[in-house]
């Protein structure tokens, strides 16, 4: 029997923001997840690296969930060599629980870019796809993913705890008008960006951590 489901959601984080925390929140309270892995990436394969170091956004994660019952700042793809992929992040995940549902979570934005994904569809035989709603991006499978997605598709939670990996279904949750991008362009024009972003995080923002977020093209 499959045991308590873990979900796993990775991004730049630059900076980390309420869209994020309370999507971590949202899923495991709505989803009953045991823990959610929070997992800066270190090289994305389809963007630029972030401008502000890894450490740092590791760091603003671990403020922001102090008290959060189950939620996890995690540096594994801070820690590995070359690009981050997300197969490897998953595969890694996966040795650790080998019997647990593992959950990834992905916004719709990057869901409709899926079939770009190394190993995208071996990624389902490791993992769960939990696909969440986001301002802006349909929440449907792109052309090239529908054949492959059209019969792996959940539509309760309970389906997702029955097995270990191999289905996605999408999530509904409260949607927050957030995006790194405003807050980094917020700053550039030395807007206040309170409110977007957990208070801990803003009263500690360094002169050094504003300006790479200033300078961070990611
Ligand atoms: P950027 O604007 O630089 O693309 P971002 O706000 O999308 O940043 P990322 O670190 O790229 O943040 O996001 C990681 C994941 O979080 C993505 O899958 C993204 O879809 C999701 N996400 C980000 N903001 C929100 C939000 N407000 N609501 C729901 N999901 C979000």
């Amino acid at each position: 029997m499959p045991g308590p489901v873990i979900g796993v959601f990775g991004g730049a984080f630059a900076p980390f923001h309420n869209g994020h925390l309370r999507l971590a929140i949202e899923a495991r309270d709505q989803l009953g997840l045991d823990r959610v892995h929070l997992i800066p990436t270190a090289q994305p394969p389809h963007r630029r690296g972030s401008a502000v170091a890894g450490a740092t956004r590791l760091a603003w994660i671990e403020a922001a969930i102090q008290g959060e019952v189950g939620l996890i700042a995690d540096d594994c793809e801070l820690r590995r060599q070359g690009l981050s992929y997300t197969y490897h992040t998953v595969e890694a995940l996966r040795a650790r629980y080998p019997d647990q549902p593992l959950l990834l979570m992905i916004g719709a934005d990057a869901f409709a870019q899926l079939h770009t994904w190394h190993r995208w569809q071996a990624l389902l035989s490791l993992a769960h796809l939990l696909v969440c709603a986001r301002p802006g991006a349909a929440l449907l499978p792109s052309a090239q993913t529908q054949g492959f997605l059209a019969s792996r598709r959940a539509r309760a939670a309970d389906e997702l705890r029955a097995q270990n990996s191999g289905l996605w279904m999408s999530f509904d949750l409260p949607l927050l008008q957030i995006s790194s991008t405003r807050i980094r362009q917020l700053l550039r024009h030395d807007r206040s960006v309170r409110a977007l972003v957990p208070d801990v995080i803003l009263n500690t923002l360094s002169a050094d951590d504003r300006a790479a977020l200033i300078a961070d093209q990611s």
